[in-house]
C-alpha cells in the first residue's frame, strides 16, 4: 500500500507514556498443529469453543482498533492458518488495506499450511509473512516442534515465495539445540533473500521442560557470530523489540529480539488481542481488558470507551527474568494465547 493513499485515522490512541498505539497483534486461535517445546506442553488444554470469538466478532474488534488509529495488524496464534475459515477474516481485513484504512496486514505462521494458503493470502492483500523455523535439521525440527515436519514447512515457504510473499524467518535461540547452527541459518536465509530474526525464549506459560535449560542469551550469540561475520548496527526500528544488524558478508539483515538482555519497552507501539477478546497492553504483564463482554453486551460506543480506558492502563514495561531463582513463568498464559 502506498502510504500517500493511507487515510488519516479519526484519532490516535496515546498511552500514558506518550506512545501512539498503532499496531495490533491478534491471536486468532490458541490451537496449533505443532507443540514447540518452549511454547506449549505436549498435552495442552485448549480454550472451549464458546469462549472463542467468532470471525465476525474478531473483525468487529479489529475495525474498532482501525477506527482508533491502528495501522498495522498481525494475525498470529496458536497457528492462525489452522483456524477454520480464517481466510474469511483475512479477506475482510485485507479489504481494509485495499481501501487505505490499514497500512499492512501480516501473519506469523509456522508455515505448515502455506502450500494451501499462499495464493489466497496474496490475493487478499497480504504481502509479508513471518515464518518460524528454529533449525534446518529435520530431526531437530521434529524434536523442537514435537509434531512438525521440516519438508512441509520448506515447501510452504517455496509456495509463499512463488505467490509473491516476502518472507522473514523467526528462530528462537535455544541453548544446546540450534546454538551451533545459527551461522548456517543466516547463510540459508540470506541466500534466499529472507531476513532472519533471532528471539530469546520468554517465560510465558507452563511447559514440560525447564526454561533455564533452554535460555540462550542473544548477547552471547552475537559475540559468537562476531567471530565469523562482520555485524554493522542498523538504526532501523519498528516500534517493537527487534534491533537489527547488517551482515556485511551476505548483505542481509539479522534481527535480535532480546526482552531479557535488553529492555525494549520505551518505544512500544503495540497491544495484543486474544481470540477470547482479552486485550493485553503488555506481553509481559498480566493486566488485561475483557472486550468480549462489552462487544457482546454493549454498543460500539461502549467498546470504543473500553479500548480508551485500557490504553490508559498500558504499563511502562515488563519485568521478565529467567534465572535459577525465577524458573516459574513470569506470566501464566502461554505465548500461543497472546500471540508472539
Ligand atoms: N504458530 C505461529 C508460529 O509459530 O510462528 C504463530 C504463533 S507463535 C506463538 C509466534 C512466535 O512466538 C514464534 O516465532 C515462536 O517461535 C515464538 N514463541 C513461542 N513461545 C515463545 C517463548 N516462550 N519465548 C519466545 N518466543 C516464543
Ligand atoms: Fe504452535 Fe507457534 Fe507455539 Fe510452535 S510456537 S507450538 S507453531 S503456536
Amino acid at each position: 500500500m502506498n502510504k500517500m493513499m493511507l487515510k488519516a485515522p479519526a484519532k490516535n490512541m496515546i498511552d500514558p507514556f506518550g506512545r501512539a498505539v498503532t499496531y495490533l497483534r491478534v491471536s486468532v486461535t490458541d490451537r496449533c498443529d505443532f507443540r514447540c517445546v518452549y511454547c506449549m506442553s505436549e498435552h495442552m488444554t485448549f480454550l472451549p469453543k464458546k469462549d472463542v470469538l467468532s470471525l465476525e466478532e474478531l473483525e468487529t474488534l479489529c475495525g474498532a482498533f482501525i477506527d482508533k488509529g491502528v495501522r498495522k495488524i498481525r494475525l498470529t496464534g496458536g497457528e492462525p492458518l489452522v483456524r477454520k475459515d480464517v481466510m474469511v477474516l483475512i479477506e475482510r481485513l485485507g479489504a481494509r488495506v485495499k481501501a487505505g484504512d490499514l497500512e499492512e496486514l501480516t501473519l506469523t505462521t509456522n508455515g505448515s499450511q502455506l502450500t494451501r494458503f499462499s495464493k489466497d493470502l496474496y490475493a487478499a492483500g497480504v504481502r509479508r509473512l513471518n515464518v518460524s523455523i528454529d533449525t534446518l535439521d529435520p530431526e531437530k525440527f521434529a524434536t523442537i516442534t514435537r509434531w512438525g515436519r521440516l519438508p512441509q514447512v520448506l515447501d510452504g515457504i517455496d509456495a509463499a515465495v512463488e505467490a509473491g510473499l516476502k518472507i522473514k524467518i523467526n528462530a528462537v535461540a535455544l541453548k544446546g539445540t540450534n546454538e551451533e547452527e545459527i551461522s548456517s541459518m543466516i547463510e540459508w536465509a540470506h541466500a534466499r533473500d529472507h531476513e532472519l530474526t533471532l528471539i530469546e525464549t520468554m517465560p510465558l506459560g507452563e511447559i514440560d521442560d525447564e526454561r533455564t535449560d533452554q535460555y540462550l542469551p542473544l548477547s552471547k550469540v552475537r559475540r559468537d557470530l562476531e567471530q565469523k561475520w562482520t555485524l554493522t548496527d542498523l538504526p532501523d526500528r519498528t516500534g517493537g523489540p527487534a534491533r537489527y544488524v547488517k551482515i556485511e558478508e551476505t548483505g542481509g539483515r539479522l534481527g535480535f529480539i532480546t526482552p531479557l538482555t535488553h529492555n525494549f519497552c520505551e518505544s512500544c507501539n503495540r497491544v495484543r488481542l486474544t481470540c477470547t477478546g482479552q486485550l493485553f497492553m503488555c506481553l509481559g504483564q498480566d493486566d488485561d481488558a475483557d472486550l468480549r463482554a462489552i462487544l457482546r453486551n454493549d454498543g460500539p460506543e461502549a467498546l470504543a470507551d473500553a479500548i480508551d480506558e485500557a490504553i490508559g492502563r498500558k504499563p511502562k514495561g515488563h519485568d521478565f527474568v529467567i534465572d535459577r531463582n525465577n524458573s516459574a513463568p513470569a506470566v501464566k498464559r502461554h505465548m500461543s494465547l497472546t500471540g508472539g
